[in-house]
């Protein structure tokens, strides 16, 4: 079930926004500690949903600051008059009387962390006479969801157990996969109740929470940060489309990578995507890598095959044959020719893409110059994959046929600023841009009004979420289905 809770300061913006949870609700939570003086039983009423009625107390995060007194009498009402569900804290549990209508969620909040030991807590909650158990705390690091997961799986009694904060969001996602009674979902963007809620609309569209149970299996990207990736709206609408039982997630890590895969372990993840700044470091973690990760030294792709982790590189292949598939004409497709021997790229940047992209057109013949802001690294990765380096002053001097950035110059929010100056731009040249928010770059803009042949990093984007999709499930990817949930995304 999805709870939204409504945190309106007076009973007519409670009563309005009850209405509109409801659309997306099973259950609407009545956070009477905004509105401790608007009239319960007016609320009640006209109730649209079952309700949970709290008045959080100040120390347990809540807004209900005057006397416990007060607060009780208050909660005592709720019950009284018959409320689906009441939300009472632990340490006061004991002081409310029953009323066989109402079902009391006793509930400890920890701001702070995430205790190890939720079991004894779990058991407190329930001596204390819980029709259903709540226990929420604060993840410092994406494991302590690892907890709230086998509190889950262990408990006998109804409970509703989540980490709160950004690394804690999978928590409110999954729960329900491990036996969860049900989840916090916010009513829109920016009415969070509590850290680390997503929207309704998110929970149910992009994750598809309704489907989720014992059986789904889990996905996701490792990124730090991770609230911007586009992967989750495109791999969910992948599985959605072709009617596989997954969902996909995301992982914000943080701290060591290595450390958060193996502990993952637990749960049986069936296949991550990495990307910054993680995709180096992983390749220590896995049983087994292929050739290319081996020889490019970084993995975007991993996959679980009965529980040995794979590390794979679908990167390099798909800006690859975005380029070649895009660029080339029909004559120049059809040669026996290595499509691409023989040509002149420069490459901008010196980061992950810029050693992939690069990888991948020296091996395919073609002839690479580098230049990058910090022009040791150009020079280092020059050494390292076999080809030259160039001075961001001296870039007139490479008479390059492929132009290809892959610096993260242009990208949303700073959409004005461009790697290349427009007055080095060639007819006829190919421009490959590997942003892709947004699809047509400052860059793209500029080099088609040079009569350039240009590039979105959109397609080089699609094709390696497609090829890892591939590999997770072994059938082809709904090719279709993924860009246009990219460009829906994008369009946000
Ligand atoms: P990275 O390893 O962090 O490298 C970033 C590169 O961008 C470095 O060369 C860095 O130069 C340069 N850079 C950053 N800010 C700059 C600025 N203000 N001015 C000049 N240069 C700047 O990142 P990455 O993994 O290579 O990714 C780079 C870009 O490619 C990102 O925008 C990413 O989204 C995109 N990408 C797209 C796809 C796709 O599927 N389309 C795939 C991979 C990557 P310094 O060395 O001087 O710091």
């Amino acid at each position: 079930m999805i709870c939204i809770p409504v945190t309106g300061r007076d009973v007519e913006k409670m009563a309005q926004e009850m209405a509109v949870a409801a659309e997306q609700a099973d259950v609407v939570e009545l956070r009477m500690d905004y509105a401790p003086g608007a009239d319960l039983r007016r609320l009640l009423k006209d109730r649209p949903r079952p309700v949970i009625v709290t008045y959080r107390a100040k120390r347990q995060g809540g807004m209900f600051e005057g006397p416990e007194e007060d607060r009780l009498r208050l909660v005592q009402k709720a019950v009284d008059l018959g409320a689906e569900y009441v939300d009472i804290e632990l340490d006061a549990a004991a002081r409310i009387r029953r009323n066989p209508k109402t079902r009391l969620i006793v509930s400890h909040h920890d701001f702070e962390r995430t205790p190890s030991d939720l079991g004894r807590l779990h058991a407190d909650i329930v001596a204390a006479g819980a029709d259903i158990v709540k226990i929420a705390t604060m993840a410092t690091d994406i494991r302590d969801n690892l907890a709230i997961f086998d509190l889950l799986r262990r408990s006998k009694k109804e409970t509703i157990a989540l980490c709160m904060g950004e690394p804690g969001t999978i928590s409110r996602i999954i729960g329900k996969k491990f036996g969860g009674y049900l989840t916090f979902a916010s009513i829109r963007a920016g009415r969070e109740s509590a850290p680390g809620q997503i929207t309704a609309r998110d929970l149910r569209t992009l994750y598809r929470y309704e489907k989720i149970g014992w059986g789904t299996e889990l996905y996701g990207v490792i990124a730090n940060p991770v609230a911007h990736s586009m992967s989750p709206a495109i791999q969910n609408a992948a599985f959605e489309a072709v009617g596989r039982n997954a969902v996909y997630l995301p992982f914000k890590v943080d701290g060591d990578p290595v450390a958060f895969v193996n502990a993952f372990k637990a749960i049986d993840i069936k296949g991550y995507s990495v990307t910054l700044p993680h995709k180096e470091a992983l390749v220590a973690a896995m049983d087994e890598v292929d050739d290319l990760v081996k020889r490019v030294g970084a993995l975007n792709t991993i996959f679980n095959r009965e529980g040995r982790l794979i590390g794979a590189n679908t990167d390099v292949s798909a800006a690859l044959d975005a380029l070649t598939a895009a660029l080339l004409t029909e004559k120049e497709r059809r040669s026996e020719e290595p499509p691409l021997k023989g040509r002149v790229a420069l490459l901008l940047g010196a980061g992950g893409a810029a050693r992939a992209v690069g990888f991948g057109l020296l091996a395919r013949g073609v002839r690479v110059f580098i230049a990058n802001r910090t022009h040791e690294r150009a020079e280092a990765l020059a050494r390292e994959i076999g080809c030259e380096a160039v001075a961001l002053s001296d870039l007139a001097s490479v008479a390059a046929d492929i132009l290809i950035n892959t610096t993260s110059v242009g990208m949303h929010p700073n959409v004005g600023a461009t790697p290349f100056p427009a007055a080095l731009l060639r007819p006829g040249m190919v421009v490959f841009d590997a942003v892709y928010n947004p699809p047509e770059t400052r860059l793209l803009r500029e080099a088609r009004a040079a009569d350039c042949r240009t590039l979105s990093g959109l397609a080089w984007f699609v094709n390696q979420a497609a090829a890892q999709f591939e590999l997770w499930t072994e059938r082809p990817a709904p090719r279709n289905v993924m860009e246009k949930a990219l460009r829906e995304r994008l369009g946000k």
